[in-house]
């Protein structure tokens, strides 16, 4: 009676390190952080977005879409 029941309590500690050792991992894999995009400044509407989804004029100017790219430029007043 003794050993089986000591086999199957080995079992289930071993089985429960083995998950919390994987849900361990992923929660590392997950908490990286994510890669930070420089903010730039629409120069029609002044709205803030990443670089990576603006869209740049051959004059440097930064637009938050196609549309406010061929309307140009606009001051803040
Ligand atoms: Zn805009």
């Amino acid at each position: 009676m003794g050993l089986p029941r000591f086999i199957l309590f080995a079992i289930i500690i071993a089985g429960g390190l083995w998950l919390w050792r994987r849900i361990k991992q992923r929660t590392q894999a997950t908490a990286q952080p994510s890669p930070v995009h420089t903010m730039v400044c629409c120069a029609h509407c002044h709205v803030h977005l990443p670089e990576n989804r603006a869209i740049q004029d051959n004059q440097q100017h930064w637009f938050c879409s196609s549309a406010h790219r061929s309307l140009g430029p606009q001051s803040r007043d």
